[in-house]
């Protein structure tokens, strides 16, 4: 529900008034723009409150790999419900629950008798474990690092021995290097997201920002942020500089929650690792650490996926291009049509950070 406080940051004239700014600045730029986003929550606000029908032809605003469902990798579903096979209870996000894997989801794995707990929190899945001592628990955790830290303090704080971690978590930095270098994606300007950059920090771009000479924004959620967040990358590219700035500092400062990143960093290293549909990124996904090998999954268990064949249809599926600011859903022939958030295809159709299920809901191109 919008409260007084919300609705600040959804007033109308408001928005139509750095929409007018928006359009000045393109018109000084006189030549198309790509931002990308990195974030389902953008996305969300972008297609719900309609922001692409304020914004001026020629100014693209592309959702790039921000949807950690989306991108976490078909053999890491797999052993997610390999582990539920085989008599573990797994824990995880409800976004998970119908990821599909090379031959199934883990409410596939459900349905034929697994025991999978949906659950909010990484704590949540501590509590189950708490709860069924004679059963081994594993939380699939995946997310970027606003659910990593969290995790990290689970594992840090010493849980319950029957207790362990399949981590699928993934490190944003080192994929927007990844984005910024792929040959079709020629992007302009990143907006970043601010709940990430609360835990992180936005300093953390600066090493971005100086090698690529892209300009970055942090930006926040409610669609003043967003267009906010618009204006200022548009000003940076107008100047022809290539700037990091803060539009969200009422959550984010420059060096982040120190605390979490030093948790995490002391449970989590990073590791190369396959993102779904778009690459194998270096040092882009956050392995659990030696020292906390007890409560690694991987490490506890000999995880055997017995994978199957993939559904044909997982051929036609863009998600990877999307992901990575090329196409649009409404060019995947299965969108809408043998794609449905109830019989998904792709993770970009399950997760409501995904961008295909978000333009399905609330139309991605509106023309009003
Ligand atoms: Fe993949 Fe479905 Fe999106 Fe097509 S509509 S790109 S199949 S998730």
């Amino acid at each position: 529900m919008a409260t007084d406080a919300t609705l600040q940051f959804r007033d109308p004239d408001a928005a139509r008034e750095i929409a007018d700014r928006i359009d000045a600045l393109m018109a000084d730029v006189g030549e198309p723009v790509n931002l990308m986003h990195v974030c389902g929550s953008h996305e969300q606000a972008i297609a719900k409150f309609g922001l692409r029908s304020m914004l001026p032809e020629g100014l693209a605003v592309r959702m790039g790999p921000g949807c950690p469902v989306c991108v976490t990798n078909m053999p890491e579903v797999d052993e997610a419900v390999a582990l539920a096979e085989d008599g573990a209870i797994v824990a995880t996000y409800g976004d998970m629950y119908r990821v599909p894997g090379t031959a199934g989801s883990l409410a596939d794995a459900s349905a034929a008798g697994a025991d999978v707990e949906i659950v909010y929190s990484a704590s949540e899945a501590v509590e189950l474990a708490e709860e069924n001592p004679g059963r081994e628990v594993v939380f699939f955790a995946t997310g970027f690092e606003t659910t990593a830290a969290p995790t990290a303090a689970i594992l840090a704080a010493g849980p319950p021995g029957n207790f362990s971690v399949l981590s699928a978590h993934k490190y944003v930095p080192p994929a927007m290097e990844v984005v910024a270098e792929l040959p079709d994606t020629d992007v302009d300007g990143f907006l970043a997201a601010g709940h990430a950059a609360t835990i992180t920090g936005y300093g953390l771009f600066e090493a971005f920002v100086e090698e690529y000479e892209i300009p970055v924004v942090v930006g926040g959620f409610e669609p003043l942020d967003v267009l906010l967040g618009i204006e200022r990358l548009l000003e940076h590219i107008d100047d022809g500089r290539a700037g990091l700035e803060n539009a969200y500092p009422r959550c984010v400062s420059e060096e982040g929650n120190t605390a979490a990143l030093e948790t995490m960093w002391e449970v989590f290293e990073t590791t190369s690792g396959e993102w779904r549909g778009i690459a194998n990124i270096p040092d882009a996904n956050l392995a659990v650490r030696e020292e906390y090998a007890a409560y690694d999954a991987r490490e506890r268990f000999e995880i055997d996926p017995d994978v199957g064949a993939a559904d044909p249809l997982t051929e036609r599926c863009i998600c990877g291009d999307i992901m990575a600011g090329t196409a649009d859903p409404d060019e995947c022939e299965l969108f809408g049509e043998e794609c449905t958030p109830r019989n998904p295809v792709g993770a970009c159709m399950v997760s409501s950070e995904g961008t295909c299920k978000i333009w399905l809901e609330y139309g991605g191109r509106p023309d009003l």
